[in-house]
């Protein structure tokens, strides 16, 4: 494998493998370095119905096998490793992975983003054996079994109406008075049997042996506390953007999105963000799409100008 390209994209979702797919058909010799698995985020979703030129829908997994499918008919290079870092060289970006360091001479970061933790006692002993964060992955090994779905927005309320075809009982535990979910989806949550809300409510500990039992509950509002006997937690609490590695290099917004311009560049000529992981992205896969696509257009001009 070579060490050296024009262009190295940081992560393989649709910001990534668009912007794979520009470069690569432009003829730049091109790595993209994915962590995971290609995809990204849109691998997880069941299906997939507002993506253009899918009339039927698409399931998310197929949508990002199809993505990497088309860029590396290019000769786009993927190499499963993580990015720890980026220094900057005269004239040339040093992208440090845990399979080596590579150099490029423009850099596209589109590592998107996360989901947020509960940060309570129990949440990382359990991850894995009863806690999840992606439902559409986890939901058949919750077969007739009560589970709680975290979180009051769209993905949570989505997710929640997921887990009704596998769980006994989903029990919504959000810690506003109302959600936040869009009309159409609260619909149909309130008018689904095997789903209860719980208001104004807390998860304070996830407690089992081996795997998730219980959870310890309290309200906000009167302070009560409850015990809950439940297989599975879901949590959908919101997003984190994956840029932990880029503190230093890069300016970033106080919750941690890269600040770029128009033309996706950022404030380090030769670095571009593309996707979920910019600040004011509208965080769907059509978007991100469309920003990879703009990163490489200016970073084709980049590095041949
Ligand atoms: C369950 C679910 C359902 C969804 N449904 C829809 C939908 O129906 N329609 C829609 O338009 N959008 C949907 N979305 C949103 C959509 O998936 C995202 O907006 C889109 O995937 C963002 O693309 P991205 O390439 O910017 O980032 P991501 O998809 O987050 O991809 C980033 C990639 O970078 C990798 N990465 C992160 N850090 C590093 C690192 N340090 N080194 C190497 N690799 C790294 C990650 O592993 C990941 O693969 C859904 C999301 C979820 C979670």
């Amino acid at each position: 494998m070579k060490k050296d390209y024009e262009v190295i994209i940081i992560g393989g979702g649709p910001a990534g493998l668009s912007a794979g797919l520009y470069t690569s058909r432009a003829r730049l010799s091109s790595l993209l370095i994915e962590k995971m698995g290609v995809g990204g985020q849109i691998a997880d979703a069941e299906r997939v119905d507002n993506y253009p030129g899918f009339p039927e829908g698409i399931s998310g997994f197929e949508l990002g096998q199809l993505m990497h499918q088309q860029a590396t008919k290019y000769e786009l290079e993927t190499l499963l490793a993580e990015v720890t870092g980026i220094e900057l060289q005269e004239g040339r970006k040093v992208v440090q992975t845990t399979e080596g360091n590579f150099t490029a001479k423009a850099v596209i970061i589109a590592s998107g983003s996360e989901r947020r933790k509960l940060g309570i006692p129990g949440e990382e002993e359990f991850t894995g054996k009863g806690i999840s964060y992606c439902a559409t992955c986890d939901a058949p090994f919750f077969k007739e079994k009560p589970v709680v779905m975290v979180g009051g927005g769209n993905a949570a309320i989505t997710e929640a109406l997921y887990l009704t075809k596998f769980a006994s009982k989903v029990t919504v535990i959000h810690r506003r008075d109302q959600l936040r979910a869009s009309p159409i989806l609260q619909e149909k949550a309130f008018s689904e049997p095997k789903i209860e809300f719980l208001w104004n409510t807390v998860i304070e500990e996830i407690e089992g042996e081996n795997v998730v039992q219980r959870i310890r509950l309290r309200n906000l509002l009167t302070g009560e506390k409850l015990d809950l006997d439940v297989s599975g937690v879901f949590v959908a609490i919101g997003l984190k953007p994956d840029t932990d590695y880029l503190k230093g290099v890069l300016p970033l917004d106080a919750a941690g999105y890269i600040i770029a311009n128009d033309r996706m560049e950022t404030a380090i000529p030769g670095i571009f963000a593309a996707g979920d992981i910019r600040r004011n992205s509208a965080r769907q896969a059509i978007t991100a799409a469309g920003d990879g696509a703009t990163a490489a257009i200016y970073a084709e001009k980049f590095v041949t100008e």
